[in-house]
């Protein structure tokens, strides 16, 4: 007598990413009720029937993708008519002047919804069943955390939210954002039905006064919430502390007790040997995003030196490059090219901040990150196409990170259910909502071209 399960995928290559890097190279993998009951060598048909076998042939089983750090409302600008209207920034600060703070406070419902809706569906086509996103819309604080969750939810994704502190414009402003993120937090964390939960996010330690960063930990402490940071992105972070504190960043948030195992600093790129000391024994974790410090210019990232001393990293888009597995080939390239050193990031490594590594960022490890009895089932399943070599348990991580691409990303599953299937989102009428998601970017550069600033100067 065959057992019933929902979901049968079977007969294909499974990496696991449990703890010894397990990879099947014939297996099947069962789920029941959202969790993962079995994985096994051969096709699983002689133990199992399902209410939907997805047969693996040649296809390539993963945990979902992770992404530690992104804002959707980033992909409100691809192109936008609004960089012809600056001058354009050369440098870090100069970027936030001009285009991110010229653009957040214009950003309302609509724009939450339609840049969290189009990246909830690229996230999903590329495999990315989890993330960690931030808006910034200081005009709009109240309740968009709401609207940021239902686009999120006609996908499907697991993931966190959260709202941007910062008191660039005022003291009082920072709060306001903070209250956001505590009142997300206390309508969907305790709730079991929800895949959507909140977090506190603090801009940048020179955008925010000690009051709040100690303001901000005790939420987190209090909620047991995850707690981010923009640190030391650009130079301006690192000057503003040591001018105004006599300390650098991370050392600051060091002695205001910001730091610890629930703690995100995301981007890191300028730190001293100290700092990493500091981040390694308060047990924090960085978000690394190649593909956006690349294109602002700000500097690499001591990602391989992390690495070696034990820190958790995870691989982010910071709002940009929506398709991971963009993101992790320009982690894969990007260290060697500035060390001049080839040896330096494996494919394993990389993958592993795709994956298990930042399950651990968001405390979910013990839940999702890999292929395991027990866990929740996050699972993507790739069809490449034409790959150069055989795709096997030898060959699979170099795969992964030099060959494949989101368009391989054939079928996801997201707590057991079926988000895409052979490619088509199965929630979400794609054509309509990307049709609508074109004319709110339309109607939002219409205003930004109207009432935008091209120039802010909150930071001197
Ligand atoms: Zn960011």
């Amino acid at each position: 007598m065959r057992e019933r399960v929902d979901i049968l995928v079977s007969n294909a290559l499974i990496v696991t990413m449990n703890s010894e890097r397990r990879v099947l190279d014939r297996g099947y993998v069962a789920i029941r009720d959202g969790v993962i009951v079995d994985i096994g060598v051969g096709e699983g048909t002689e133990k199992y029937t399902a209410e939907e076998t997805i047969s693996g042939k040649r296809a390539v089983v993963t945990p979902g993708l992770l992404c530690a750090h992104t804002h959707f409302y980033g992909l409100l600008l691809t192109g936008s008519p609004w960089f012809n209207r600056i001058e354009s920034p050369s440098d870090f600060q100069q970027n936030l002047q001009r285009v991110w703070w010229a653009v957040d406070v214009l950003i309302g419902y609509e724009e939450a919804y339609a840049s969290a809706l189009m990246g909830s569906i690229l996230f999903a086509k590329s495999g990315v069943t989890s993330f960690f996103d931030n808006i910034s819309s200081p005009n709009t604080i109240n309740t968009v955390l709401d609207y940021v969750e239902r686009g999120v939810s006609e996908v499907g994704l697991r993931g966190f939210l959260s709202f941007e502190a910062t008191q660039r414009r005022s003291d009082e402003e920072g709060f306001r954002g903070l209250a956001e993120n505590e009142r997300f937090i206390r309508k969907n964390n305790s709730d079991p039905s929800k895949l959507v939960k909140g977090a506190i996010y603090v801009h940048a330690s020179f955008t925010v006064k000690d009051e709040l960063l100690i303001k901000a930990k005790g939420l987190s402490d209090k909620y047991n919430a995850l707690l981010a940071i923009h640190t030391e992105e650009g130079l301006v972070d690192v000057y503003h502390n040591i001018e105004r504190y006599g300390l650098r960043p991370i050392e600051r948030l060091y002695r205001l007790g910001f730091l610890g195992p629930r703690t995100h600093l995301v981007h890191a790129v300028h730190t001293s040997d100290e700092e990493l000391e500091l981040v390694k024994l308060t047990g924090s974790h960085v978000a690394h995003n190649p593909t956006s410090n690349m294109l602002n210019a700000v500097g690499v990232a001591r990602i391989p030196d992390m690495l070696k001393t034990g820190i958790n990293v995870g691989l982010g888009n910071d709002g940009y490059i929506f398709d991971h597995f963009e993101v992790m080939r320009s982690a894969f390239l990007l260290h060697k090219l500035w060390r001049r050193d080839p040896r330096v990031m494996t494919p394993l490594q990389v993958f592993e901040m795709a994956t298990t590594n930042v399950a651990k960022m968001f405390h979910l490890d013990s839940i999702i990150g890999s292929i395991e009895p027990g866990k929740r089932a996050d699972i993507v399943i790739l069809k490449p196409r034409t790959p150069n070599t055989p795709v096997n348990y030898q060959t699979i991580y170099s795969h992964l990170v030099n060959t494949f691409s989101s368009r391989d990303v054939d079928t996801v599953i997201v707590d057991g259910e079926l988000v895409l299937r052979d490619g088509k989102l199965v929630n979400v009428d794609e054509e309509k909502a990307v049709d609508y998601v074109h004319s709110a970017v339309e109607r939002f550069w219409d205003r930004l071209l109207l009432e935008g600033s091209p120039q802010v100067n909150y930071v001197k």
